[in-house]
């Protein structure tokens, strides 16, 4: 193999290229990237770049000692896995010997009517973090419609840049995926810091004329605004594949291995990425975690390299963060396959305590309030997929363990 090209220079594409090189691979290694930068991290956009407490520069990948051909500033349009060329939009051609698909996802846009609305965001690019938080700057009312990670980061920001935030979320309570008990708690804290948290609420429409101005909830109410963020979610980066033959679900289907289901000579990794997960009884899944990103593209990297059945699969449990005000929410595991989320241990008063999950009497994710140090116990645990009824008793006996949650362990 001579020729290794990776298409989307982010986190799991700058992975995979690193990975590749420190495997040994001295062939040509071009990395095309439909933005104009070079790689660089996504989790300070809504959190430390929006509040201008770290500088562009910081969110950089390590990328400038790669032995890369970057191709920046264009995206793939076409895959033609016959010539194994990728077709750039300027026309140019790319050929490939092996091929690593890793082009993320997207902001998903607010579809009703107003969304080209001056004030009306979304947040993906660091590019939409400095616009957003020039637009913040200016003070006033920002209204976050989804109270998923990056809408509830974006309003703890803004409040603590002294702007009056709303948010609006058609669910009982915000981060969904996290369970009742972690929604809860967060919405408590958010309303605790001044965050006009409307649950069980959706948006009738946007109101402006050139800048937004206002938006019209569903149950009536019309909140006045400066600043609108739609943090409605992602949607995988796979237009430019649609008539490639390679099996979209909408990710990029692909096997154990993260190789494309439908080829052997292109891999695929980071949040375009559809893969079976043991932890998840072999169900295809596509996570959208910074780590498993990261994960993912050194897995590809290295697996590229190699004839299929050399390849190593990818089994590790997915892993997120997310820092909002002074809490750090983290969770290990598929938090949406447990039955039910129950917090397992707790501090007296809750300020830390984690809930955990289990289906069909094993132990699938865990989920970490302020206490990171418990988070790596459970990990292992579902890990080894141990039963639920092992981890109370392990708990009960364990000094380490935050406090029995009352009425909760061994009920
Ligand atoms: C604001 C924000 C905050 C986040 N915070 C956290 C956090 O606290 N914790 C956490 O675990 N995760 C967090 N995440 C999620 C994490 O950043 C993502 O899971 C991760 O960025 C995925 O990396 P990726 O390389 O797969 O895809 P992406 O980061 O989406 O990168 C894909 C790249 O491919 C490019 N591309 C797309 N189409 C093409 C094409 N046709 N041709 C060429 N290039 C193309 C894109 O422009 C992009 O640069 C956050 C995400 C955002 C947006």
């Amino acid at each position: 193999m001579r020729r290794l090209v990776i298409i989307g220079a982010a986190l799991a594409g700058q992975r995979a290229a690193q990975a590749a090189r420190r495997a040994g691979f001295d062939g040509e290694l071009v990395v095309v990237g439909e933005e104009r930068r070079h790689p660089y991290t996504r989790p300070p956009l809504s959190k430390q770049l929006l509040a201008g407490e770290h500088t562009v520069e910081r969110c950089d990948l390590p990328w400038a000692k790669l032995e890369v051909a970057w191709r920046l500033g264009v995206p793939a349009a076409r895959l033609d896995r016959d010539s194994k060329r990728v077709v750039l939009a300027d026309g140019d051609e790319v050929p490939y010997d092996r091929l690593i698909v890793a082009t993320g996802s997207r902001a998903r846009q607010w579809p009703g009517g107003g969304g080209e609305l001056d004030g009306v965001h979304t947040l993906r690019t660091l590019d939409d973090s400095l616009a957003l938080r020039t637009a913040l700057e200016r003070g006033g009312h920002l209204v976050v419609l989804g109270a998923g990670f990056i809408g509830c980061e974006v309003a703890a920001t803004a409040r603590g840049l002294g702007l009056e935030v709303t948010v609006v979320e058609i669910a009982e309570h915000p981060l969904l995926p996290l369970g009742a008990e972690v929604g809860t708690h967060l919405a408590k804290i958010h309303r605790e810091r001044g965050v006009d948290l409307r649950l069980q609420t959706g948006v009738a429409s946007v109101i402006g004329n050139e800048r937004v101005e206002a938006v019209e909830l569903t149950d009536g109410t019309v909140v006045q605004t400066d600043v609108l963020l739609a943090a409605l979610g992602a949607t995988p980066n796979t237009e430019w594949l649609a008539d490639s033959g390679l099996s979209l679900d909408p990710g990029v289907v692909c096997d154990v291995t993260l190789t494309a289901a439908d080829d052997p000579d292109v891999l695929v990794a980071g949040d375009v990425a559809s893969h079976p997960h043991p932890l998840a009884g072999g169900r295809h899944v596509r996570i959208e975690h910074w780590t498993s990103a990261s994960e993912h593209g050194q897995l590809a990297g290295a697996n590229a390299l190699l004839e299929p059945d050399e390849r190593s699969p990818y089994t590790t449990a997915p892993y997120f963060w997310s820092d909002q005000y002074e809490v750090k929410v983290q969770s290990i595991g598929f938090t949406s396959d447990a039955e039910q989320l129950e917090v397992l241990e707790a501090s007296t008063g809750r300020e830390r305590f984690i809930a955990a999950g289990a289906r069909d009497g094993r132990l699938v994710a865990a989920v970490a309030v302020n206490a990171p140090r418990r988070l790596g116990w459970y990990r292992s645990q579902v890990a080894d997929g141990q039963s639920i009824e092992s981890v109370r008793e392990l708990i009960r006996a364990d000094e380490s363990a935050l406090g029995v949650a009352d009425g909760m362990v061994g009920a």
